[in-house]
């Protein structure tokens, strides 16, 4: 029988995951199958693949997830948005990827494309919301579908109780995990998770977790969480940001620490944002001894 993400989540320990997104040039998609084969011998529970807003890289996407279910010991979830697409062409990416095998979707709206924050447009005949994708997955075929879920709230949400309950309403819809957005303090998660399961949600969510290799994910991090950085720990890294090798060494110092936290606070599990390389992934995972699950 094919394996899902729900089958991982069922299974005794928590979930270990990469997410790779599609490359764009030829230089890229050599590095990004290094990465590939360089995190292949951790066994990771599955891996996902990022659908981009617009434009070749998603026919990539598609193609990508498949090699991998193909040519890899490792499971894929197939990132899928509702931008642009009618229901019949979503309909039809569901059959093509069914058809190859893929069984694991993470169902997202996405932003408009060309600009994240700018006004969301609906395709004429495509759906709202990424709980109306959900079920049409749900519908259409026999996928384990995932959701994602933000610590700070998703930056459209007009408050956090609606942003849970929205959430909510995802998961009743038929997602049966969620995945967390960047985040860099464990409160962040646990409050998240507290809101869900105050207002009666059960879905496990998983947590994402991107290391600061460098000052500019830092920078960048607002427009990916919908949050300042937060102001202790940047100030730690500003200290240090003369010296590329210490604002290095202090991210996977940080993640480190902070996947352990969540370990130990019962996170069912830990979704690594690669950037489609491997190192500080590895970094990590060995300062988590997670070897001792090979
Ligand atoms: C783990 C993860 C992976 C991601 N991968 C990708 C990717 O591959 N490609 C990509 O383009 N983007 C990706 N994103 C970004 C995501 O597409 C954007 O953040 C997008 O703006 C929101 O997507 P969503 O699925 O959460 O939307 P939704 O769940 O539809 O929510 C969007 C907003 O609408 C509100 N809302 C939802 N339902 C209703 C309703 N019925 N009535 C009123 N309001 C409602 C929500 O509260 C929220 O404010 C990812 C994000 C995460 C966390």
């Amino acid at each position: 029988m094919t394996r899902t993400v729900r089958d991982c989540l069922a299974e005794a320990g928590p979930t270990f995951s990469f997410e790779f997104f599609p490359p764009k040039t030829l230089d890229e998609d050599g590095q990004l199958w290094q990465t590939i084969r360089e995190l292949e011998p951790l066994r990771p529970s599955f891996v996902s693949v990022t659908y981009g807003a617009g434009g070749s890289t998603r026919a990539r996407t598609i193609e990508i997830t498949e090699q991998i279910e193909s040519d890899t010991t490792l499971m894929p979830v197939a990132h899928l948005t509702a931008v642009g697409h009618s229901v019949a062409e979503l309909r039809a990416i569901a059959g093509h990827l069914a058809s190859a095998g893929v069984t694991n979707v993470l169902a997202l709206r996405g932003d408009p494309p060309g600009d994240p924050n700018g006004e969301w447009v609906k395709h004429d005949e495509g759906v709202e919301y990424a709980s109306d994708l959900v079920r049409l997955m749900r519908a259409h075929g026999d996928f384990c579908v995932g959701v994602a879920a933000f610590p700070y709230g998703h930056p459209r949400s007009v408050s956090l109780e609606d942003d849970t309950a929205q959430f909510i309403a995802k998961c009743e819809a038929g997602a049966e995990y969620a995945i967390t957005q960047m985040f860099f303090v464990v409160d962040d998660y646990l409050r998240l998770r507290d809101r869900v399961t105050a207002a009666g949600g059960e879905v496990p969510i998983i947590a994402g977790l991107m290391p600061v290799t460098n000052m500019g994910i830092i920078r960048r991090s607002e427009q990916f969480s919908g949050a300042p950085f937060p102001a202790k720990l940047g100030a730690r890294f500003a200290a240090v940001a003369h010296d590329p090798k210490s604002v290095r060494a202090m991210g996977i110092y940080e993640t480190s620490k902070l996947a352990e936290r969540l370990l130990e606070e019962g996170v069912p599990g830990i979704h690594f944002y690669t950037l489609n390389r491997s190192k500080a992934t590895r970094e990590v995972w060995a300062n988590l001894a997670l070897g001792a699950r090979l």
